[in-house]
């Protein structure tokens, strides 16, 4: 049997070829734990976890030794928020306050709920109908005890990008901590920590072809931010920050598929802007009512977030199973049977949210499979309103 055609690319992506032949002597010969320093076996395994260091870094505009190795966007954007927020409570001017966006990634937002039901004031900002925050939301939202402000790069369901810079001018007006997940923009789009102003950000090897289980946490060199309190104690690893044994593997994954991103990142772009133009002319052609979800304009490339209407979408996601493996929204909000709270959001009614998928193109897609995608969901739609 053919496996359906990949277009779920948001949730998780292949893992390049080039990224499995790095890993694999790591998984083989060079086993040695990064942290033994009485021989070779660990001094080269150190060795490669600092060019992987390296290869993040300089994806991002940052210093190898403001980058800390993590599991993954989960754990980065826990340690951040959890993290500083600890950090901020013991000062001599306890900062309580927290400032988020409604439309934020699960990991995210529960943490943040989490923190609300201790002593910690949460604010979390309103979007309009694309998804963007209004400019100003933010400033309205500020008092004197906010610590952290977390707000993300692009959205993992509607592909929204915010305006980040806008947001951190303000932040870094009133010195208070700033955190970006940006693990949906790295390798689709330019991402450097200057310009956008953050002192913290996370990513996850997984959403640009690196191995799932791995990630970082950007910490900014001279920022509070490097004062967080860790949530994993231990052997003082990741220099105090995140103890615990390095996945080396992992890493030199992750740092490998860092430096794929940053040399085809135009090349990628490029691909990935034609193959959404190509699906979108090809099924808005065949099928009437596709109303897009999120911004028409300056959009992350790869994402398509649309409502068909007169559909349901588990129906039409469950008639396309065999064929085209897509998703409603987040992966890990897929087994929900509520609509997407992003959509909701943007202030959508529920036939709209209930109507909606979310095509998640990658580097590996073809013009063919797009344009078959796009005849088989027509082909479903059309069987479906009939
Ligand atoms: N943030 C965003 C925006 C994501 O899309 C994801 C992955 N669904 C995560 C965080 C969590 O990443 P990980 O799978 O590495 O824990």
């Amino acid at each position: 049997m053919q496996s359906p055609i990949y277009l779920d690319n948001n949730a998780t992506t292949p893992v390049d070829p080039r990224v499995v032949q790095a890993m694999i002597p790591v998984l083989t010969e060079h086993f040695g734990n990064p942290a033994s320093a009485t021989h070779s076996y660990g001094w080269y395994a150190a060795e490669l976890v600092e060019i992987a260091r390296e290869q993040v870094a300089k994806l991002i505009g940052a210093k190898p030794s403001e980058i800390i190795f993590t599991s993954g966007a989960t754990e980065s954007n826990n340690l951040a928020i959890i993290g500083c927020t600890r950090m901020l409570a013991q000062g001599s001017r306890p900062q309580h306050h927290i400032i988020s966006a409604a439309t934020e990634h699960r990991s995210v937002l529960d943490t943040v709920r989490e923190l609300n039901k201790d002593w910690f004031a949460v604010d979390l900002l309103g979007v309009d109908s694309t998804g963007m925050i209004p400019p100003q939301a933010l400033s309205q939202s500020l008092r004197s005890e906010t610590g952290l402000i977390t707000i993300m790069l692009a959205n993992n369901e509607i592909g929204v990008v915010q305006d980040l810079c806008s947001l951190t001018t303000v932040s870094q007006q009133q010195g208070i901590l700033f955190h970006t997940d940006a693990t949906q923009a790295l390798g689709k789009m330019p991402v450097s920590v200057d310009q956008l102003g953050v002192d913290l950000l996370s990513l996850s090897a997984h959403k640009f072809y690196g191995p799932k289980g791995v990630g970082a946490l950007y910490l900014r060199e001279g920022s509070a931010a490097r004062r967080l309190v860790p949530l994993f104690l231990g052997g003082g690893h990741e220099f105090g920050l995140r103890s615990g044994t390095l996945n080396v593997a992992g890493i030199v994954g992750l740092g490998k598929a860092c430096e794929i991103a940053y040399q085809e990142l135009d090349q990628v772009r490029n691909k990935l802007e034609l193959l959404t133009g190509l699906f979108m002319e090809q099924l808005t052609a065949q099928v009437d009512g596709v109303l897009v979800n999120g911004p028409t304009q300056e959009r992350l490339p790869g994402n398509i977030n649309i409502s068909v209407e007169g559909i349901d979408s588990s129906a039409l996601i469950g008639a396309l199973s065999s064929t085209v493996a897509l998703s409603a929204g987040s992966a890990c909000t897929s087994r929900s049977k509520t609509p997407s709270y992003v959509l909701a959001a943007l202030g959508h009614d529920n036939k709209r949210q209930r109507s909606s998928i979310r095509v998640g193109v990658g580097r590996f897609n073809t013009e063919e499979e797009m344009v078959s995608a796009a005849t088989i969901i027509a082909r479903a739609t059309k069987k479906l309103r009939s």
